[in-house]
């Protein structure tokens, strides 16, 4: 039986976020969630309503919660899209979605490591996107989320020796509200996701949550640096010739 933990998830009260709360709760985890509207039904755990862009009011916030609450690792799953195509994209444009897709993992994170360090045990899971690979009009996107790759393989190398594991996770298009809001059903986004998908269906929010719930077990303890993508088979789908 594997250890009870306390992780704190970004971008908790629904998709991905929140199937991974209910399923660590579900395993008998201390959850913190944090995101700017409480869920529409009961969070598994304890949350805090937040927005992410605000450096200062997370920085705050997450000295009360490590006053609080002894954390074992971090999800870094807040994310922002804005889809746009190369000629489009505005300065802007391009530091808000760095700012909520970056800013709060490196703070999170950050937070979270004193306590990790001084247990000898920490997990930390930096949620990415297929779209590191190319894709048309996620120019501020997919630069934001391979930046979570790299920070990923920095950090997994400077804590390997310190039983602290940093991974990433890179979803295929998941059926979430952030997915639906640029590609609603019947919609040539909609298309074109579903034709790059080998198995020929969106990844469920849930499917997400059970890799993520295994990169933070005890089990993936030898495991680090690394970037597993959850997609369908569309990440090798791209090389069909
Ligand atoms: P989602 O269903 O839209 O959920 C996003 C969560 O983040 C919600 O809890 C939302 O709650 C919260 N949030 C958004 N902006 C926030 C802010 N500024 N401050 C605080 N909380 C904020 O998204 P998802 O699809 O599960 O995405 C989760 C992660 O997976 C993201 O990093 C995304 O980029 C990545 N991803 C998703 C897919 C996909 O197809 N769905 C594919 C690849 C990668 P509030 O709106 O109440 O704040």
């Amino acid at each position: 039986m594997s250890q009870k933990r306390t992780f704190l998830i970004t971008g908790a009260s629904k998709g991905i976020g929140f199937a991974l709360s209910q399923r660590l709760a579900a395993s008998g985890h201390q959850v913190i969630g944090i995101a700017r509207s409480a869920p529409a039904q009961p969070f598994p755990g304890h949350f805090v309503a937040l927005d992410l862009a605000d450096s200062a009011g997370f920085k705050q916030a997450l000295e009360d919660i490590t006053a609080q609450f002894p954390l074992d690792g971090v999800i870094n799953n807040v994310g922002l899209v804005r889809p746009q195509y190369l000629a489009d994209v505005t300065l802007d444009a391009l530091d808000e979605v760095l700012k909520v897709n970056l800013q709060p993992a490196l703070l999170a994170t950050q937070a979270a490591l004193p306590g990790m360090q001084s247990r000898g045990f920490g997990r930390v899971v930096n949620i990415s996107s297929l779209t590191v690979l190319g894709v048309p009009q996620r120019t501020s996107y997919a630069a934001a989320k391979a930046a979570l790759v790299s920070f990923t393989r920095s950090w997994a190398l400077e804590l390997a020796t310190q039983g602290i594991t940093v991974n990433a996770v890179a979803p295929g298009p998941t059926e979430t509200e952030l997915f639906r809001a640029s590609n609603p059903p019947g919609s040539l986004g909609e298309q074109r996701y579903l034709s790059s998908v080998p198995m020929k269906r969106f990844g469920q929010p849930d499917e997400i949550a059970a890799t993520i719930a295994f990169l933070l077990s005890e089990e993936a303890g030898f495991m680090t640096g690394q970037t597993l993508y959850v997609d369908g088979g569309a990440s090798i789908g791209v090389a069909q010739i």
